[in-house]
């Protein structure tokens, strides 16, 4: 069996019909409507304490950090109340070692830090009138309430949430291990390292970023189309929906605000079928599932987002470059024969190391429609360190990139399609238009990937092609800051209860 016949069999094995795309939908729902009733079903489900969303109308200055993925932002956006706001932030990467620390507090004392980092840089003149007047009296009270930032905490974790400003973690995913902050309000452990650093800042709002996406996306639509889904393909996935408080049967402990009937929900859909009762599973999903963090959890995340993709192409590369007969990069004349006599590959290659191939390259394969190839056999050669890569190396590794990424993008027509069908508006002939804003590296680079979902949405039962013609999917830029600083400023809202969702549209 040659090369080509090789592949075309390793792509056959990432073919996701129809036929399945519809039974997960089915599968899909059911595993929502079970987590609106009970908690620890496998789509966690969680109330956001969320139940309005904004018009563009809103006002203030709010702080907004985001941990979620490789990096840390902290910012201040400025909601200017038509629509439009203004950011300023900072970024840091995540040291590796805190992603597995030892103790909670090791990541969180990093985390407060780099806000005050942020406020000297940016707000200096705010931070040292406050930390002038602080110095005699004693935190909180040495500030006055208005030189405290109300700060949006976006986490992006599965969190219990207990209020809007209150949530214990569930599970870490994405790579961070951090046992000791398991079941511990993430607030309150981020509002103790700000209180010993002695910042003007209160944690007024715990969000997730696909809440905040939902939030980002209504308040710069200028209430023009309430946004249904926030949705992310990034480093993870998830989607926060609007849902009707009647239906969510599980209790919400705490308080909120009923005069809407809605809430916003975190539905965790990277723990669809954890049970996998319907989703694909080769050989390459379950070695890379074994080998994580988490064995078992965020099943459906780990075939659809950016953080795994890139370990399946590299995982099913290494079985076809260790199958003689597949004969994959093999150029007889590669000074890395030396250390292979199979491969032209260097022992050092991101192919031959766990996490080693970066989900970045399957966007520059996908981009790449040149004759020759000529832009994936030199990422091969630079980035991966392939020693000359032929045209048929290129178009195996093109055609198996593109093969896990389009399972990738109908699994996520899947959850999208069913929230769509979940919320009833395609059968409500007043709404014209359903608007999901998603945001993430998948849905931002990696080319058509939208179009993939938008191709199996149009292949959903109750969906179809004039289903798909009304659902529009835009992205929403910075939905982690802006839509925190939204919730930070409903919470804020909240601090005074009455006028409360005066303001806000239902
Ligand atoms: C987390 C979600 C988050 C998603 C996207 C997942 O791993 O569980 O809370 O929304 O990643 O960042």
């Amino acid at each position: 069996m040659g090369l080509a016949e090789h592949t075309s069999r390793v792509v056959a094995q990432f073919d996701f019909s129809d036929e399945e795309l519809n039974r997960h939908v089915d599968e899909f729902l059911k595993q929502a409507n079970a987590g609106l009733k009970q908690d620890g079903t496998s789509l966690s489900q969680i109330p956001s304490y969320v139940t309005a969303v904004p018009n563009g109308t809103e006002k203030g200055i709010y702080l907004a950090v985001d941990l979620g993925g490789t990096n840390f932002r902290v910012c201040s956006v400025s909601l200017n109340g038509d629509s439009t706001f203004n950011l300023v932030y900072n970024k840091v990467a995540i040291p590796k070692n805190l992603m597995v620390a030892k103790t909670a507090r090791d990541l969180f004392a990093f985390l407060a830090k780099q806000i005050e980092l942020f406020l000297r840089e940016h707000h200096r003149d705010h931070f040292e009138s406050a930390a002038h007047r602080r110095s005699t009296m004693s935190f909180p009270e040495g500030y006055r309430d208005e030189q405290i930032f109300r700060l949006g905490f976006t986490f992006s974790f599965p969190v219990q949430q207990l209020g809007i400003n209150k949530g214990k973690l569930i599970r870490w995913t994405k790579g961070f291990d951090i046992p000791d902050a398991v079941g511990k309000d993430v607030c309150k452990l981020l509002q103790d390292e700000i209180d010993r650093l002695g910042l003007p800042v209160k944690v007024a709002a715990l969000v997730n970023d696909t809440v905040g996406t939902l939030m980002a996306r209504s308040y710069t639509s200028a209430g023009k189309h309430r946004s249904l889904l926030g949705a992310i393909f990034g480093t993870g996935t998830n989607g926060a929906y609007i849902e009707k408080t009647a239906s969510i049967t599980k209790p919400i402990p705490g308080e909120y605000d009923k005069s809407t009937g809605e809430m916003v929900i975190n539905t965790e859909w990277g723990s669809f079928d954890n049970e996998l009762n319907v989703l694909p599973s080769t050989v390459w999903d379950q070695t890379l599932d074994r080998e994580s963090v988490n064995p078992g959890i965020q099943m459906y995340e780990k075939r659809v987002s950016g953080m795994f993709l890139g370990e399946i192409v590299r995982l099913a590369i290494n079985d076809m470059m260790k199958d003689d007969e597949a004969s994959l990069f093999r150029d007889t004349n590669s000074s890395y024969n030396d250390w292979s006599t199979t491969t032209n590959v260097s022992p050092q290659s991101g192919l031959l190391s766990q996490w080693g191939l970066d989900t970045a390259v399957l966007s520059v394969a996908a981009a790449d429609n040149t004759p020759e190839l000529s832009t994936i056999r030199q990422e091969l050669e630079n980035t991966l360190q392939v020693y000359t890569p032929s045209l048929e190396d290129a178009q195996a590794f093109k055609a198996v990139a593109g093969a896990v990424v389009r399972r990738a993008a109908r699994l996520a027509a899947v959850a999208i399609g069913a929230i769509v069908l979940q919320s009833g508006k395609l059968d409500d002939p007043e709404e014209e238009l359903i608007d999901i804003g998603v945001d993430g590296s998948l849905v931002e680079h990696y080319p058509f990937f939208r179009d993939m979902i938008y191709e199996a949405l149009r292949a959903i039962e109750g969906i179809g092609p004039s289903g798909a013609d009304k659902i529009r999917i835009g992205i929403a830029k910075d939905g982690s800051g802006v839509g925190a600083a939204l919730i930070a400023l409903i919470a804020q809202k909240m601090e005074k209860p009455g006028d409360f969702l005066a303001d806000l549209r239902r």
